[in-house]
């Protein structure tokens, strides 16, 4: 059941604390009377004897209620009334009207002028009552849900600025590097977009791009760890912003690359001194836990202009430019010129070329003999692949293998070798000699992966040749650039009695103290030192040197290259091994090879 009587059960407090009415009345006797009760109720009651004073009183402390007589002899409580509604700090207050008035008429009046309520005299004080706390629980009400909108539109406040600072806080992140705090790519390329149309819409406005890369980064970070890779980024980031031009935007492209904008130049060599700058300022070495870091860097500079379309683009050729400047050495800058593109694209060219030829059976093996100095006799060849191309002829393994090795299709197209070098093998070992050997040349790429021993396994369970007539060549480097996996391959090779090469010993490291800890079998002396024999007769350099440790080793020698008898004379003489080179015989086809063999020649 309710008790729609007992207003605290609404409002939670009393509703006579701290309420305050004014009671408006020209006759004191009234204006006591009312005052009295109204005390009595508990509220705080102040008096106006007329209108004038009422309204002074309203302004200077808006009360909670008033009680308004409608006839007072200078101002009416109508005019009273509306005064108080046309100012907005006085409008809300309930005003009940008090009046001997009983017409309709007034009631109308005094509603229209903006009363809450109309009470007629003589009253009884109950019904005043009634009409009083009815009007002071409305006014409470509304009050409350003043306080409550207030409070809601506070905390809507409160969250929408939490909310703007979370997005601002998503979009630094989203727009900065968080190891740098730089611009990354992301940001640097909306910039970048902005300046390139600026341009497309002025075309006189110069500005460039430099892409720099750090050398050899990758050594610090896997000898040093992560986290001295990381110091040592950000050390590098604060030198480049130091030496970086005015109106230029420094930002991290992610790993070790950096990107410099400069939007604005008088003159192209602003670039160009940009990237001076960059360079001199590696030039000090890093401090970093007690370690000096001498780090330089690779730039590539691409000069602006409209006739680019896309930001991208420009980033592309930065980044060839870049790869130029690596290829010159480290820590050179490089302007890109439109013929790398081409050089780039005929790159993209070859790849799908390969592949192409892959599929197409545009490999062919040519086979060069290898010589036994000391019998005069053909004691093997060595594989040699070319590459007919349907429409550029024969294409040799220097221009393509680097692309093979660097797209991974050396892997497939060494298998082939293989494969067809071991099968003329076997056919050749039964038609001529059991003694031949065949040396298949294995790149570093190839000699990494997993796969080479499988191919291998097959290759001699297909072909049943013995695997001591498969001589594997590779280079030092491929051992060199990681030890400790060429070391269990080269035990997996030795296992199967695989022989291994070294090829072009003399071009690479040239130490022969690797040689004590990995089975080799052989070496062959590059091309570069044979040819000096013969130019510096009396200095045969190191070639003595290299036969004579290789000896002492058990290891045996081939001389590559020889073209001339003086160079074959003086090999014979030093006791050399073996030999190859045009002396003997070009590269020859199967045919052409099977031809020789038939002839089998002495030299
Ligand atoms: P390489 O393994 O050192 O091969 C010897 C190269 O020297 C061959 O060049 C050969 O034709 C050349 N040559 C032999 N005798 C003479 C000579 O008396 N004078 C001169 N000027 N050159 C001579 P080619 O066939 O052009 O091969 C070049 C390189 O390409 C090879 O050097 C080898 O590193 C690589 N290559 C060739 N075939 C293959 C292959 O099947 N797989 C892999 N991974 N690399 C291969
Ligand atoms: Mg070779
Ligand atoms: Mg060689």
């Amino acid at each position: 059941m309710l008790r729609s009587s007992t207003p605290s059960t609404f409002l939670t407090e009393p509703i006579t604390l701290e309420v305050d009415i004014l009671v408006v009345d020209d006759t004191p006797e009234n204006l006591r009377l009312l005052c009295t009760l109204l005390s009595r109720q508990g509220y705080r009651v102040r008096k106006a004897i007329s209108g004038e004073m009422a309204i002074i009183a309203a302004q200077s402390a808006v009360p909670d209620l008033i009680l308004l007589d409608i006839m007072m002899p200078t101002m009416s409580g109508y005019e009273v009334c509306q005064q108080l509604k046309a100012n907005p700090v006085t409008a809300d207050i309930p005003i009940i009207f008090l009046s001997a008035l009983n017409e309709p008429f007034d009631k109308v009046t005094a509603f229209q002028a903006g009363g809450s309520d109309y009470i007629t005299k003589p009253y009884q004080f109950e019904e005043v009552l009634a009409r009083v706390n009815h009007q002071i629980l409305l006014r409470l009400a509304m009050k409350k849900i003043h306080r409550l909108n207030a409070e809601l539109e506070r905390r809507v406040e409160e969250r929408t600025q939490a909310l703007e600072c979370a997005n601002a806080k998503l979009l630094k992140l989203a727009l900065n590097d968080s190891l740098t705090g730089l611009p990354n790519r992301v940001q640097f390329m909306q910039q970048l977009e902005q300046v390139l149309h600026e341009s497309q819409v002025n075309g006189q406005k110069q500005f460039a791009v430099l892409f720099l890369d750090c050398d050899r980064f990758k050594v610090v970070n896997d000898s040093l760890g992560h986290a001295a890779g990381d110091h040592l980024l950000l050390a590098i980031a604060q030198r480049l912003h130091h030496c970086l031009a005015p109106t230029g935007t420094l930002a991290r492209f992610g790993g070790d690359e950096f990107a410099i904008l400069i939007p604005q130049m008088e003159e192209v060599d602003w670039a160009i001194q940009q990237a001076k700058a960059v360079l001199q300022a590696m030039e000090p070495p890093f401090h970093l836990e007690a370690q000096t870091i001498f780090v330089t860097v690779s730039i590539g500079i691409v000069l602006g202009s409209h006739d680019y379309e896309r930001a991208e683009h420009l980033m592309r050729d930065a980044d060839t430019a870049m790869y130029q400047a690596k290829l010159t050495g480290r820590g050179h800058y490089r302007l890109f010129e439109p013929t790398m593109h081409m050089a780039a694209l005929q790159q993209l060219e070859l790849e799908s070329a390969l592949r192409r030829a892959i599929t197409q059976s545009e490999f062919q093996v040519y086979y060069q003999p290898i010589v036994n100095l000391q019998k005069g006799v053909i004691a093997g060849f060595e594989a040699l692949i070319r590459w007919l191309h349907p429409e550029k002829g024969l294409i040799s393994p220097a221009e393509f293998i680097p692309t093979a090795e660097e797209t991974g299709l050396i892997v497939p197209i060494g298998y082939w070798i293989l494969q067809t070098a071991c099968e003329q093998l076997q056919q050749w070992q039964q038609q001529f000699s059991p003694n031949l050997s065949i040396s298949v040349n294995v790149s570093a790429r190839q000699f990494t992966d997993t796969r080479l021993i499988e191919q291998i396994d097959n290759t001699l369970a297909n072909t049943q040749i013995g695997p001591d007539c498969l001589k594997l060549e590779i280079t030092e480097s491929a051992i060199m650039d990681n030890p400790e996996l060429a070391k269990a391959t080269l035990e997996q090779l030795r296992k199967r009695q695989v022989q291994l090469s070294i090829d072009d010993f003399g071009t690479g490291y040239s130490s022969l103290s690797y040689l004590h800890s990995f089975p080799v079998n052989t070496l062959k002396i590059d091309r570069s030192f044979i040819q000096r024999i013969d130019r510096d007769c009396d200095k045969p350099g190191l070639v003595p040197v290299i036969i004579n440790i290789a000896k002492s080793m058990g290891i045996d020698v081939i001389a590559e290259g020889i073209e001339t008898s003086i160079q074959l004379q003086q090999l014979k003489q030093l006791c050399c091994d073996f030999g190859q080179g045009f002396l003997f015989s070009k590269p020859l086809n199967a045919a052409e090879a099977a031809q020789l063999l038939a002839q089998n020649p002495h030299w």
